[in-house]
């Protein structure tokens, strides 16, 4: 399939005279229609929603639209609850799905009274003793260990993730917190990431209901809903055929009929968590080529690099890239395209077939509208980009400004060497 980006050149050479590159660009039409579309796939079920998973992409103005449509807010750390609470996401609108949590970070979350999800079963202990109390609504987050096998290209290691509890740590927790005064229970699992497969949430809800009727009846818990976490992938690549959503949500509510209702359980409500299905394909980093070097390869510099966007670097990752204007050019130039980090992982990409490139061409790296601007940092002393919002009514709004030298020197507040540059940001 191809992939054409959601903003034209036309477009973009108008966002670029106000907002100079390199920036994000979410497309907030994007975002609705495909939270419109999850809503419906899961429809069946009365109680289900989603509760987005903030860290994906942490802008209020993304959440906001976000809530518009009816979601949650699934977080994992207190910015991230602080966040969720300014936008005004409150009590079981936000789901607290952390791991090695620290202890205030549980009071925060029950301050403004989310859903608890404890990773570990000695998480009862630290939780009870911070609040002084098991508070009524409570999930746990399971593990089932092993390797957990979809198709011949998605496979997940369980056994070796950090993550949740084993069977009987599950079955003990259930008691432990029912005897503590915990009324109603969740159960949380997330056993793979990224899946281009309608078959992943079918499966994992199959392992989640046959535990959720077993807690049930040896524990005697009342089971209130289930979170199939998140997980659900887009296709980064072009080739990929990406997730029905509506096939998707049909083969859980299969399983739903065929092991919760025989068993008396076809009141439990079910969440998920998805941060990348929901806003992935919706955003993009723009950049521009402004360097480029023939030596043993051909090299277009960019004016971003790894710290505006990790995913490549850290994990080899591919994102589609598009010339604008160049959409329908023939790919006859094979070229690396490179940030300016002191790092030789820099490289959006690697030996790509792309049109030839212009110096001052706009460069569009699709598929950056979850876990890309968040996983930013400051290496090399390199400056995080703004965010921009394309409105549903064609205008275009900062929903997040450039990071500029007195932020990055701000944390060193009681420097005298510094102040200057604390100061000014022109040099
Ligand atoms: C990261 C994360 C998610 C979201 O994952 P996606 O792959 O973006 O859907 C959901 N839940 C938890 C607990 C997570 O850590």
């Amino acid at each position: 399939m191809d992939k054409k980006p959601f903003v034209t050149k036309e477009q973009l050479e108008i966002i670029t005279k106000k907002y100079p590159t390199p920036f994000y660009l979410y497309d907030e039409k994007g975002i609705r229609e495909n939270a419109e579309r999850l809503k419906k796939a899961f429809a069946w079920n009365s109680g289900y929603r989603e509760y987005f998973a903030v860290k994906a992409t942490p802008n209020p103005y993304l959440l906001q639209i976000l809530k518009e449509e009816g979601c949650g807010a699934d977080c994992s750390s207190a910015t991230e609850l602080m966040m969720a609470d300014a936008v005004g996401f409150s009590g079981h609108d936000i789901m607290f799905s952390s791991n090695e949590t620290p202890p205030e970070e549980f009071a925060l979350a029950e301050r403004l009274g989310a859903v608890i999800n404890l990773d570990d079963i000695t998480h009862i202990e630290c939780l009870e003793k911070t609040l002084g109390y098991i508070p009524e609504t409570i999930s746990c987050r399971y593990n089932p260990g092993g390797v957990f096998k979809i198709s011949n290209e998605i496979m997940d290691n369980p056994g070796d993730a950090k993550y949740g509890m084993t069977t009987d740590q599950i079955v003990e927790a259930f008691r432990i917190l029912k005897a503590k005064g915990a009324r109603h229970f969740g159960i949380h699992a997330f056993l793979a990431s990224n899946t281009v497969t309608n078959e992943y949430y079918p499966m994992l809800a199959r392992i989640l209901f046959e535990l959720a009727v077993r807690l049930h009846q040896e524990t005697g818990a009342h089971v209130a809903f289930i979170n199939l976490s998140g997980g659900v992938g887009i296709p980064y690549r072009p080739d990929q055929e990406p997730n029905d959503i509506m096939a998707i949500g049909e083969g859980v509510r299969k399983v739903y009929e065929e092991v919760l209702v025989p068993a008396g359980m076809g009141d439990v409500s079910l969440c998920t968590e998805m941060g990348r299905f929901m806003t992935g394909p919706y955003g993009c980093l723009v950049t521009r080529a402004i360097h480029e070097k023939h030596t043993y390869k051909e090299y277009i510099g960019v004016d971003s690099c790894a710290v505006n966007l990790m995913r490549p670097a850290m994990y080899g990752a591919y994102h589609h890239i598009t010339v604008a204007g160049k959409e329908t050019a023939v790919c006859d130039h094979r070229y690396d395209i490179v940030g300016s980090l002191c790092e030789n992982n820099d490289k959006f990409a690697i030996d790509r077939m792309l049109p030839e490139i212009e110096m001052g061409d706009l460069l569009v790296i699709h598929d950056t509208g979850a876990h890309g601007f968040s996983m930013g940092y400051n290496y090399n002393g390199k400056l995080k980009s703004a965010e921009l919002l394309l409105k549903s009514d064609g205008t275009v709004q900062k929903i997040r400004r450039a990071e500029t030298p007195q932020d990055y020197f701000a944390t060193l507040d009681e420097c005298p060497m510094m102040e200057k540059y604390r100061k000014h940001s022109e040099v």
